[in-house]
């Protein structure tokens, strides 16, 4: 990997060269790629990029840790579309709002772009099986690309996994483990059988290429805002991995001389549960929460990734905010009915958290926002029913239909 100088300890600065199967520093720390961006510039330029005709996230190949000659895995993942919305926009009362959808994704989320990379890296790495636990979404994701490339997976979930995504897993081919327990439990057992077995880690918080996929997320807004970061960025946040995605990729393109400012990032957790926003907000270190949100892709007590998490908040100027489930439900329904897009919880959390900086005038009326949209609403229609309600029920009677639709108008 010539774009690719060393893997680099988070929390004491040590060095590794960058195998395909790293994992954790021996200290414990994460690691992060580190970029060689005179090579990245050598090689490609913002225009170079704009011309391919690689409508993935793999079109970012130069910003990307696999070797020259690493298949691209054979899901379409990445280049989900960046709505403009300038009625919501004009809600909040802010100059610009955008909405990347990337519950559009192969198997409906964000999660996609990790897992088409773990899945690159573990062919170059030699291995057949890759593992993983997850709140969901990332095993989902796991179990479908790694299907469409021919690997075997060992995919653990806790127990109070939607069942939308339980089927796709199953459907994926997967097998799955429903461990009787919160999801660090769930995390403990699988990092044990990836120990004992030798599994491919596909862990985003020990796994750091993943993260990697991840960031091509903040590498298309800016790209499709015509290479420019937008003035804030609004996501969920639950282990961290993916704000920490987002910021690595605008900082990837700030040191590549692609973009020429940063964006200010919103981290919206569950007021239930929101251990990152609170070390973020006060500076002390994370203490663990109760999983208790609604929000199950986001309901993650001890995150995994916190560290890279705070500092992508702290380090961007950003903004910390909780939200209710209530909030999150009511978010569902205006995403939904405002913009025609269907987000799971998680995946709307977002819009809930930058709607509440909005109403309490933390915004300025002249930035410009995007907004992620993490998860598709489908894999848990349950609580898409809970945001918007019960239709009308009605026996096949022209009669009653007039009744009812009098009524309806009289509202
Ligand atoms: C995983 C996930 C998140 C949060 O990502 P983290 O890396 O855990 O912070 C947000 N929304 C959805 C839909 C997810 O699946
Ligand atoms: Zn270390």
């Amino acid at each position: 990997m010539k774009n690719v100088k060393c893997l680099r300890c988070i929390k004491c600065g040590r060095e590794y060269e960058a195998a395909p199967d790293a994992t954790t520093c021996e200290c414990g720390g994460i690691l992060d790629v580190v970029y060689d961006y005179d090579y990245i510039r050598s090689v490609s330029s913002p225009e170079s990029i704009s011309a391919s005709d690689n409508y993935t996230m793999w079109r970012y190949r130069p910003f990307l840790p696999v070797e020259e000659d690493t298949k691209q895995p054979p899901l379409r993942v990445g280049w989900s579309p960046l709505y403009e919305e300038p009625r919501m926009a004009e809600k909040l009362g802010i100059r610009k709002l955008y909405l990347k959808d990337d519950g559009l994704n192969p198997t409906a989320s964000l999660k996609d772009r990790a897992s088409s990379m773990g899945v690159a890296k573990a062919i170059e790495a030699g291995y057949d099986t890759i593992s993983c636990s997850s709140t969901g979404n990332a095993a989902s994701s796991l179990a479908g690309n790694a299907a469409a490339a021919g690997l075997k997976t060992y995919i653990f979930v806790p127990e109070r996994a939607p069942i939308g995504k339980v089927a796709q897993l199953k459907i994926f081919g997967a097998t799955v483990i429903s461990v009787k327990g919160n999801y660090e439990e769930t995390f403990e057992l699988s990092k044990q059988a990836i120990d004992e077995y030798g599994w491919y880690n596909r862990n985003a918080a020990i796994n750091c290429y993943l993260m990697e996929g991840k960031k091509t997320v903040a590498l298309e807004i800016a790209e499709q805002l015509g290479w420019q970061a937008p003035d804030y960025v609004a996501l969920s946040t639950g282990d961290g991995c993916t704000i920490a995605g987002v910021w690595k990729g605008f900082k990837d393109l700030y040191s590549a001389g692609f973009i020429d400012r940063l964006p200010k990032l919103i981290s919206v957790q569950s007021v239930n549960t929101c251990p990152i926003n609170i070390a973020a907000r006060t500076g002390e270190p994370w203490q663990p929460m109760e999983e208790n949100t609604i929000a199950d892709s986001i309901s993650v007590g001890v995150p995994r990734n916190p560290d890279k998490a705070i500092n992508a908040i702290v380090e961007s100027g950003g903004i910390p905010v909780e939200v209710t489930d209530d909030e999150i439900l009511e978010a569902m329904r205006v995403t939904g009915r405002e913009c025609g897009v269907f987000g799971e919880p998680a995946g709307v959390t977002g819009m809930a958290g930058l709607t509440k900086l909005c109403a309490e005038g933390k915004i300025p009326a002249d930035a410009s926002v995007a907004v992620i949209v993490s998860g598709n609403g489908l894999k848990d229609t349950a609580n898409g029913i809970k945001a918007a309600g019960e239709p009308i029920r009605l026996e096949p009677d022209m009669d009653k239909f007039r009744k009812v639709f009098e009524e309806l108008q009289a509202k």
